[in-house]
């Protein structure tokens, strides 16, 4: 192995064609040559398939020239603040307390700038309020009554963000709970959704400047207090601007294990596609996946997805099953295509 002075004795940066940057000189690896090499972008967004909309308004305000993250928290701001969408903000599904609490981050790739906020309750958009803490305020990470606070403070209005159907949701979850408590069980023929449900955005504009933003309600009827993926840094979404933005939908607690987003922007510094990434990450996540939670076929009983882009524009989205797709816009405008995977959908296995 080259040491750091053997490194700037060969002259190696310069026989590449490269100025030596600030991650050379920290230590950190540089990003590679292939990815210095390309220095503007296609511009593009992706996000998980409920974001259809949002990239839609994402790459539209991209294009006319609005910084990527503003871009993004606008489209995410959709979903957030539709009362029908019962995976984030306004609507979302609540915790086993009927109390909804939301999780958010984001990171701005230009600034290198990151905020996020935890467990979040009576503001419908926790992708602002992350924001808001790192656009005001020197630390990363907001959470509970301090955050609500904090985002109040801020000028956002609170407002009671469990809307009657995820109540009605919530009722039936809790009357199923148990045969021998006193809650009367009713609508029986109601499927009742034991559901995650998150938006991950990430974008590139044509300068190759990068962020990336995951907003969630977090999983339907979750212990109250219970932090998901969605705003921890490196699990949830992460962004570099020298190489790429990933994020994440699916079960958390796995994707944290894993520190999926952060791993996936790196595979894609070492050389590899967003798709080969997004693969190598969910395999990570397979390797770090506890036996309780795995099949008798050694398939894990765990939905995860991942979304990714690269600094010169090229993306992909993977799942560990077969059948999700995720939203995409370029200048071939909004669609949803179908996400890579792991495994094929009748590998599932079954709950016993
Ligand atoms: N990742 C989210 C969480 O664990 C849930 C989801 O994406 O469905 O909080």
């Amino acid at each position: 192995m080259l040491s750091r002075r053997d490194f700037l004795a060969t002259g190696a940066t310069a026989a590449a064609g490269l100025a030596l940057g600030p991650d050379s000189v920290s230590g950190v690896p540089a990003p590679v040559a292939h990815l210095r090499a390309r220095p503007l972008a296609r511009p593009v967004v992706v996000a998980s398939s409920n974001g259809l909309r949002g990239v839609k308004v994402a790459y539209d305000q991209i294009v006319a020239g609005t910084d990527t993250l503003d871009a993004i928290i606008a489209g995410v701001n959709i979903q957030e603040l539709d009362p029908e969408d019962q995976s984030v903000g306004l609507g979302g599904l609540p915790n086993e307390d009927g109390v909804v609490q939301l999780d958010a981050s984001c990171m701005h790739g230009p600034t290198k700038r990151a905020g996020a906020v935890g467990c979040l309750e009576d503001i419908a958009t926790p992708s602002l309020v992350a924001k808001a803490i790192m656009d005001y305020t020197d630390h990363i990470m907001l959470v509970g009554a301090d955050a609500r606070r904090f985002a109040i403070r801020m000028g956002f209005t609170p407002q009671n963000l469990l809307t009657e159907k995820s109540r009605q949701d919530w009722l039936r979850w809790k009357s199923r709970l148990n045969p021998n408590d006193f809650w009367l069980d009713h609508d029986d023929d109601v499927r009742i959704r034991f559901s995650t449900g998150t938006i991950n955005m990430n974008a590139v504009n044509a300068n190759g400047d990068l962020s990336s933003v995951t907003t969630t309600s977090g999983m339907a009827w979750k212990v109250p207090g219970r932090v998901g993926d969605s705003p921890i840094i490196g699990a949830g979404q992460y962004c570099d601007n020298a190489v790429g933005a990933a994020g994440s939908t699916g079960r958390g607690e796995s994707n944290i294990m894993t520190c999926g987003a952060f791993l996936c922007v790196e595979f894609m510094r070492q050389g590899l596609s967003p798709e080969q990434a997004v693969l190598r990450t969910m395999e990570r996540v397979v390797a770090t996946t506890q036996s309780k939670l795995m099949g008798p076929n050694g398939r894990p009983h765990v939905d995860l997805q991942f979304y990714a882009v690269s600094r010169d524009g090229r993306f992909a989205g993977g799942s560990l099953y077969e059948g999700p797709g995720y939203a995409v816009c370029d200048d071939q405008g909004p669609r949803v295509a179908p996400c890579v995977y792991l495994f094929k959908a009748s590998e599932r296995p079954r709950r016993g």
